[in-house]
């Protein structure tokens, strides 16, 4: 009795002690002060582009990058929930729906079942959304942001879930599944206009040249097929990026995600084709750039780059310089080594550490706030 009286006497000196240091130092409600959510959240995923891709481009080109300015640091573990070595599909869909699945796999389970999307999600909660990719926007990594199929291949049903999760801004090829089917005589871009999308296409007109009305959606096809690579004259990425954070940010106030994909970073790496994988990293560089220039001066915008795994098993080999790299690949498909992954900007120091790819769908819920999960 006596002894835990002394205890809670102490105890209460402990308080009494703490609360008067409080005072003096810093008020209460400072030291509670919850870490500030973003309003926004860039994703920037440069497919197959692990961490000797980004080494090999910054030393290629004057050892720098702007990846160089990114604050937190972590490593993700890419495998999907049926191979070791993930596919496209499978490591898309584990940052946009939070779940390992199998390769192939967009935006379903292991038992082909649809889950929802982070991209579905901000839609559902006012946000406005945008899809930017080098590939066909039906391709799986922007493909599992917005549909759902049990098979990356079908693209023309992927091309038909576009009509059905309002996405504000899109812009990448494969116009040919949205008005040159095999499967149907559906006109899907016609359908998009129909909902009030203002639609255009590299048909039509250069998207350097568009304005486009902030009060609509917006949708842009680059390429019938897939977009050409960079050094083949494809030119739209930094149109693309520019116009789409302007779009999202005028759409309305309440905030936005957005996905940007470097896509041919993979193809380069599947090619064993070092000069396409540099040239491809390089404008993803400068993209990257000037997502950092806007978000750094927006200050409510969490950045995060990282890539769905690695494509080719590249090395850096001896009697590589700095601005001649030898490269050597293991492999024409992608590897399992583990993905780095940075963030800048509020949430960012939730990315620090080694994790599964899926906690970066939990990791990016936690840093806008999201505490209930829609069914
Ligand atoms: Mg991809
Ligand atoms: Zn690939």
């Amino acid at each position: 009795m006596f002894k835990s009286m002394i205890s809670l006497l102490c105890i209460f000196l402990m308080w009494a002690s703490c609360t008067t240091t409080q005072q003096v130092v810093a008020p209460a409600p400072m030291a509670m002060k919850k870490k500030p959510s973003p309003k926004n959240i860039i994703l920037l995923i440069g497919d197959g582009m692990g961490l000797t891709q980004i080494s090999a481009g910054t030393y290629a080109y004057g050892n720098t990058s702007h990846f160089e300015r990114m604050d937190v640091i972590g490593l993700h573990k890419s495998y999907a929930s049926d191979n070791l070595i993930t596919d496209s599909a499978a490591g898309a869909t584990a940052f946009a729906c939070g779940q390992k699945t199998y390769n192939g796999a967009i935006a379903v389970d292991q038992d082909t079942i649809p889950i929802g999307t982070i991209l579905e999600e901000a839609e559902m909660r006012g946000l406005s959304t945008g899809l930017v990719s080098t590939s066909s926007i039906t391709h799986a990594t922007p493909a599992s942001f917005i549909a759902h199929n049990k098979y990356r291949k079908n693209m023309e049903e992927i091309a038909e879930d576009f009509l059905d999760t309002e996405v504000d801004f899109f812009v990448g090829g494969g116009r040919k599944h949205f008005d040159s089917r095999e499967k149907d005589e559906r006109d899907l871009l016609a359908e998009l206009r129909s909902k009030d999308y203002v639609i255009s296409s590299y048909f039509e007109e250069e998207l350097e040249a568009i304005v486009i009305d902030p009060s609509k959606n917006f949708g842009y096809l680059t390429s019938s097929e897939e977009p050409l690579r960079l050094t083949e004259g494809r030119g739209y990425l930094k149109d693309a990026v520019k116009k789409s954070i302007s779009h999202l940010s005028h759409h309305d106030t309440s905030g936005f995600f957005l996905m940007i994909e470097g896509s041919q970073i993979d193809w380069g790496g599947h090619a064993n084709n070092l000069d396409w994988v540099l040239n491809e990293w390089k404008e993803y560089n400068e993209i990257i750039g000037d997502v950092l220039d806007w978000a750094e001066k927006d200050g409510e915008t969490l950045v995060v780059i990282t890539a769905d795994h690695e494509t080719g098993g590249l090395a850096i080999n001896p009697g590589s310089q700095m601005d001649s790299i030898v490269g050597a690949f293991t492999s024409t498909y992608h590897t399992g080594t583990m993905i780095p992954v940075f963030a800048k900007g509020p949430g960012a120091d939730k990315f620090n550490g080694i994790y599964e790819n899926t906690a970066i769908y939990d990791k990016m819920r936690a840093a806008y706030g999201w505490k209930t999960k829609p069914n």
